[in-house]
């Protein structure tokens, strides 16, 4: 057994530098059951279903199925506490504060388990869910604990004989179906500001990662949250998540995954009652390099922009647009740094690429990179799955990518770099804008002019401009086009958790 501090329990030091922390590889999976009132509960079905270790391919648990009858049953827990006179709705706003303070506290505590959870049930590298994912998940609990007591309404002028003022009023209960990437994080990107402005909560996490998620159920229990305010289902999209997105009692749903599913989403919020909907889908986001940029900050950021993640981020660099004075000294640093990339056992403090999250994913990717090779783009480096080692693929670049191949159209999400050619400024801004996404987009130059010029003219909810994934919870961040609907992130996230009530009073005209 080793401590957080990098020594081990009989004082020996360790060859990792202090401070760093270590993993709980033998972790016992303690949270397995359904979430529902601050209680464990069984499915109604009886049934459970298996979730995988993606470096193993070992069995790590079996999980209770939730379906439609388990996601009724969380909708009225949600309900029941969200009524008026409940223990939630009478709090003081700066109450909903302090208990997300302290659900932070409480992952700060478990940051090891929880970084541990979410490395066995990723296949990233610990250290990634560690330093990034964790990190996260408390700035995002604690941005939105401060917000809890500051969401005020307006005061209107209107003709004199009135007095009319706003407030924004939680909308009610809200689901939530997240994926598998970021799966924690993902949580508390949805939670923070629905709890912060006083709803409650149907959280459908993905099945291939729930573990985190209901590991957070207890915490939820612990930091003191009345029962009902926070709901977990795992189970299968077309039965679980389905059953949150048609459902009628529901007042709202945050969805980040694939687009496809995000359209289902909204289709079946149009068939049940018009829930509010917030989607934040794929992304084939356009990264650009002019000549003038400090080539080794473009080509560093774009390598973890592409590979952070095992290239799993609907934000990669998936397109990566190069002015041909650089292109070739560009490509050459790149298949560099993705030759030297570690890929290997995510508990090993080195890796820097762990497996990709499942069968079909590989696949896929697997089936893209065929397609580029077929359809003539130049391989660089990679190309493969690594032989014998389940679900790892090698880093891949591919030079000499022309447009209308699937490897520059299609979301990829796997460690695939794509590079493309381009001579002006007004070229690429038609190329990086010639897609159905619209979700993040980076600039690298050294003129402040080149750099505005294109931020404005690119259609994209985020630009980068000399850094990639510099995401901040102050920030907003979603999509243009059908990268998604909303916003998450930052204040402009509260109006996807509030609506707005008007009150209008007629004066009296007596005199006083
Ligand atoms: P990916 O293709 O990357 O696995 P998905 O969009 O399929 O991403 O999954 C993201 C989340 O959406 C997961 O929680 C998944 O279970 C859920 N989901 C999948 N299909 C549906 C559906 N038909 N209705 C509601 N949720 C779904």
């Amino acid at each position: 057994m080793t401590t957080t501090n990098g020594t081990t329990e009989n004082g020996q030091t360790d060859r990792k530098p202090p401070g760093l922390p270590r993993p709980l590889p033998n972790l016992e999976i303690q949270h397995h059951q359904i979430f529902i009132n601050n209680e464990w509960h069984q499915s109604v079905s009886g049934r459970k279903f298996p979730v995988y270790n993606p470096t193993t391919g070992n069995k790590i648990c079996e999980v209770e199925e939730a379906d439609k009858a388990d996601v009724d049953k969380a909708v009225a827990a949600a309900r029941a506490a969200f009524q008026r006179g409940s223990p939630w709705r009478q709090m003081d706003a700066s109450g909903r504060g302090r208990l997300l303070h302290k659900l932070a506290d409480l992952l700060e505590r478990d940051r090891v388990v929880l970084a541990t959870l979410e490395s066995m049930d990723t296949g990233k590298p610990f250290l990634h869910s560690f330093l990034v994912d964790l990190e996260g998940c408390i700035r995002t609990l604690r941005y939105y604990a401060g917000w809890a007591d500051k969401i005020q309404g307006r005061t209107v002028p209107v003709d004199d004989t009135f007095f009319c003022f706003t407030v924004h009023e939680p909308i009610g209960v809200c689901g939530a179906i997240t994926p598998w990437n970021f799966p924690l994080l993902m949580v508390t990107w949805k939670m923070g500001p629905a709890l912060c402005c006083g709803n409650t909560l149907v959280l459908k996490p993905a099945e291939q990662t729930p573990l985190t998620a209901l590991y957070m159920g207890s915490l939820i229990t612990e930091a003191g949250f009345p029962p009902g305010v926070v709901n977990i289902v795992p189970g299968y999209g077309p039965t679980a998540g389905a059953a949150i997105s048609h459902h009628s009692d529901i007042d709202k749903v945050a969805f980040t995954g694939s687009t496809e599913v995000g359209k289902l989403i909204k289709e079946a919020a149009s068939r049940s009652n018009l829930k509010r909907v917030t989607l934040e889908l794929g992304g084939k986001n356009p990264c650009i390099v002019f000549a003038d940029s400090d080539l080794e900050l473009a080509v560093e950021c774009v390598h973890q922009g592409v590979f952070f993640n095992q290239g799993q981020c609907c934000t990669a660099a998936s397109r990566v647009f190069v002015e041909e004075q650089v292109y070739p000294e560009f490509v050459r640093r790149s298949v560099e740094h993705a030759k030297r990339r570690l890929v290997g056992d995510p508990f090993d403090p080195k890796t820097e690429q762990g497996p990709q999250i499942d069968q079909e994913q590989f696949d896929k990717i697997v089936e893209l990179i065929q397609s580029g090779k077929e359809e003539g783009a130049k391989l660089e480096c990679g190309g493969s799955p690594m032989a014998g080692r389940g679900l790892f693929i090698k880093p891949t670049v591919f030079s000499e990518v022309t447009d209308d191949m699937r490897i520059a159209k299609e979301e990829i999400f796997g460690p695939v770099q794509a590079i493309l050619k381009f001579k002006s400024t007004e070229d690429v801004i038609k190329r990086a804008n010639s897609t159905e996404y619209g979700l993040t987009a980076a600039v690298f130059t050294g003129s402040l002019d080149k750099a505005l010029t294109v931020a404005s003219a690119l259609q994209s909810g985020t630009v980068w401009v000399n850094c990639y994934n510099a995401l901040h919870v102050q920030a907003p961040f979603g999509g243009y086009k059908m990268s998604g609907n909303g916003r998450e992130l930052g204040e402009y996230a509260l109006t996807e958790y509030t609506e707005v009530k008007t009150v209008t009073i007629k004066l009296s005209q007596k005199k006083l």
